[in-house]
């Protein structure tokens, strides 16, 4: 889930407000250029044929300069050069006195006619332009607010992954100092139990710090701290951390490890956290079930390339429509739980290149496993 928290935030930057396209080129420069080229070579037409086709070719001018605005100015301002345009072109037909003769009347009217049509379909394209820009301006900002939206969700995760993580060791640094309080006070303090409860104490404390400094590294894109590790004293070292929890639970652990020992590229907190949630959630499982059943089967053995580790309780079992959904952030079904603890387990061994699933028979306990890839049998 960590991977995934930072992916997200890693890969949702806010999108760049991007300039919507006009015209033919997107460049101001090359855009400005190609029209008053338009306009010298419409003014050009003008001058050579305003002898012989007096209506047309001021006509072509028009076109261009409607054409010109509708690509460079606002709807009002390509209807004001629309009308000027109408207005010139029927001043000229009447400073002319073109109305004495039928060929010319015509003429206007054709004119004024394509006039007319341009203007309509300059305004169109201009109104559909203007609406495509207003929906991509939308578009920019729906997406800046989704990624905005989705930077919230990462932290909320983030820090819920926070909290659930290092909420484990806080319990046990209470519990393992209130025990250190007892052995203290008893009428002959046993002082050999009281400085186990300390060194419970501060090793619990390392391991919330290193969970700390673990999720800063990653905030700053660190990726974690994987060398070649035994994944027996892990094991072994994970258990100590939950003594104190399996005692108060009245769980007793059976424990098989492999004889050899198993070399794997882990990092060890990360590895830590993912059997401690293993062991913390069969507790939990096995709370409503006889005392003299709590048995928690923890073992190791090595298939092929692979590593392999079981965390079996005889709990409550988990039905089988919930077994797809187990590894999903947030699902959970204790009324107090957080549901972020497998799904922490399962980015952390996707991470180490492994595999983690579940069988359970709803009533009859639960086995988790994780395989890893093996460096060697040292
Ligand atoms: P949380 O413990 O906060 O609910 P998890 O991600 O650790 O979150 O667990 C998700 C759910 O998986 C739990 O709510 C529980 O229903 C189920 N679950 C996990 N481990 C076991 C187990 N050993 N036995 C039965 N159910 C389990």
């Amino acid at each position: 889930m960590f991977k995934n928290v930072y992916q997200s935030l890693r890969h949702n930057p806010c999108p760049k407000a991007s300039t919507p396209s006009r015209g033919i080129s997107t460049h101001p420069l090359v855009n400005a250029l190609g029209w008053a080229v338009g306009l010298v070579v419409a003014c050009g037409i003008v001058i050579i044929n305003s002898e012989t086709h007096s209506d047309l070719a001021p006509t072509l001018l028009y076109i261009t300069l409607l054409l010109m605005a509708a690509n460079l100015f606002s709807i009002n301002l390509v209807i004001t050069v629309a009308l000027m345009c109408m207005f010139l072109l029927t001043a000229m037909f009447l400073y002319n006195g073109g109305y004495h003769r039928w060929d010319s009347t015509t003429g206007f009217f054709r004119c004024l006619t394509a006039l007319s049509a341009i203007a309509f379909l300059a305004l169109r394209s201009k109104q559909a332009s203007d609406s495509l820009r207003h929906h991509q301006a939308y578009l920019i900002e729906a997406q800046a607010q989704l990624a905005h939206a989705t930077r919230l969700t990462s932290l909320g995760e983030m820090a819920a992954s926070i909290a659930h993580e290092v909420n484990q060791p806080l319990t046990a640094i209470t519990s393992s100092g209130e025990a250190c309080r007892r052995w203290l006070e008893r009428p002959v303090p046993d002082l050999k139990e009281a400085l186990d409860s300390l060194d419970r104490i501060v090793a619990n404390a390392r391991r919330a710090s290193e969970v700390i400094n673990r999720t800063r590294a990653m905030a700053r894109k660190c990726d974690p701290l994987r060398r070649p590790e035994c994944l027996e004293p892990i094991v072994r070292e994970s258990l100590d951390l939950v003594r104190h929890q399996l005692a108060q639970h009245k769980v007793s652990v059976k424990l098989e490890l492999a004889t050899t020992p198993s070399q794997v590229s882990v990092d060890r907190v990360q590895l830590q956290q993912v059997i401690i949630n293993l062991i913390s959630n069969a507790c939990h499982a096995m709370e409503t079930v006889q005392v003299r059943e709590r048995i928690l089967f923890v073992r190791t053995w090595t298939q092929g390339q692979e590593v392999l580790l079981e965390v079996a309780d005889q709990g409550i079992g988990i039905p089988a429509e919930a077994l797809p959904s187990l590894f999903n952030p947030f699902f959970t079904t204790k009324a107090n739980g957080l549901g972020i603890g497998l799904s922490i387990c399962r980015s952390i061994i996707d991470f180490h290149d492994g595999r983690i699933w579940a069988t359970s028979e709803a009533g009859r306990g639960t086995s988790f496993r994780f395989s890893l890839p093996l460096i060697s049998n040292a």
